[in-house]
């Protein structure tokens, strides 16, 4: 383990501690426990760490989790569905990721609409909520101000993702794409994760779906765009409860999973 090389223990707020500590995973449940100490990202950890300590009204009896959120769902999921990061009152307050807002209540409503959730809300990490075949992550695994990481924050975290499709290729064969950013941020994980990319790369829309050819222990892979559950597209009637659930039915047919059928 890292604690007892002899060059000491690992500093988590260098840049590359998300690449050299991912490299050394051995299952998804090593990167889960890892990740959670990940502090490679200066303006992220301060900004996870303010929220925290200025919690909403309605949340003043909560002990923020105010670390970054590892994937929910099994480990051998044939479906993940990529957000782009937590939130500061939702999964950056519970500890798992679109669990407690707005955008995490619509999602697996939905999800559970499907067949693919245990049960149709999202509450605490001790809720009872189980996913089946389906693995909820993002790339970028902090609470960002504004919900906007920057560019930098992305490539930073970037390794994360991309060894968590690693373990998840045998089994993986559809990816969901929440919005335009989402969309642009998941595909160079792709690349990285392995999958060759198309160039150029093909724009998002609802419902746009792309396929990477099989290659090594990776499995042909569909992509899917989606727009993200956000207050701003739910309350507006542009991403509606239906189409999410249409979408989600198509991207479980695709992964194989009973419930699309
Ligand atoms: S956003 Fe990612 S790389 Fe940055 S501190 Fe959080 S977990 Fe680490």
């Amino acid at each position: 383990m890292d604690e007892t090389d002899p060059a000491g223990p690992p500093d988590s707020a260098d840049p590359a501690f998300p690449a050299r500590q991912a490299a050394r995973c051995a299952d998804l449940a090593e990167l889960d426990a890892r990740v959670v100490r990940c502090r490679a990202c200066p303006r992220l950890v301060a900004w996870r760490e303010q929220v925290a300590a200025q919690p909403r009204a309605a949340f003043r009896d909560w002990e923020y989790w105010a670390r970054p959120v590892p994937g929910f769902g099994p480990p051998d999921a044939a479906l993940a569905v990529v957000g782009l990061a937590p939130a500061a009152h939702g999964g950056n307050r519970t500890g798992r990721m679109f669990t407690g807002d707005a955008s995490g209540d619509f999602l697996f409503a939905a999800l559970h609409a499907v067949g693919l959730a245990s049960q149709p809300t999202a509450t605490h990490r001790g809720d009872g909520l189980e996913l089946y075949g389906v693995r909820v992550t993002a790339p970028v695994h902090c609470a960002p101000p504004d919900n906007k990481p920057t560019p930098a924050e992305r490539r930073t975290c970037r390794p994360w993702l991309a060894a968590e499709l690693e373990f998840l290729a045998p089994s993986l064969r559809t990816v969901v794409a929440l919005g335009a950013v989402g969309w642009q941020a998941a595909l160079p994980v792709l690349g990285d994760a392995g999958w060759p990319l198309p160039r150029p790369r093909p724009a998002f829309g609802h419902g746009a779906e792309l396929t990477l050819p099989a290659t090594g222990r990776r499995r042909q892979l569909h992509v899917l765009g989606s727009y993200h559950p956000s207050q701003r597209n739910t309350f507006t009637g542009r991403l509606t409860f239906d189409m999410l659930v249409d979408l989600l039915t198509r991207a479980a047919r695709s992964a194989g999973l009973g419930s699309g059928d």
